[in-house]
């Protein structure tokens, strides 16, 4: 193994994290889609929507979903992530 250090960050357009697509799913755990807040969503339109989404790391805690302020469950975003804005 001839490992080159390489650069731990590498500055992309835009912010991105390179090499880690942040990405949650289109239908929540209680199965209700995350565009049109239906259950059960059959819509296309959603579908394609979906992936357009923009998502980073909560800057309340760091994807822990636990607050680093409160020391509680998150309640800025879901699953670790916030969309991007
Ligand atoms: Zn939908
Ligand atoms: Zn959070």
């Amino acid at each position: 193994m001839t490992d080159l250090l390489a650069p731990a960050v590498t500055p992309s357009s835009g912010g991105e994290l390179t090499g880690l697509r942040l990405t949650l799913p289109q239908f929540n755990y209680a199965g209700f889609c995350r565009v049109c807040i239906r259950q059960d969503c059959a819509d296309p339109g959603c579908a394609v929507q979906w992936p357009r989404y923009r998502w980073e790391l909560c800057p309340d805690c760091g994807g822990t979903c636990f607050s680093t302020v409160t020391g509680v469950y998150c309640a800025e975003c879901i699953d670790g992530l916030v969309e991007v804005r």
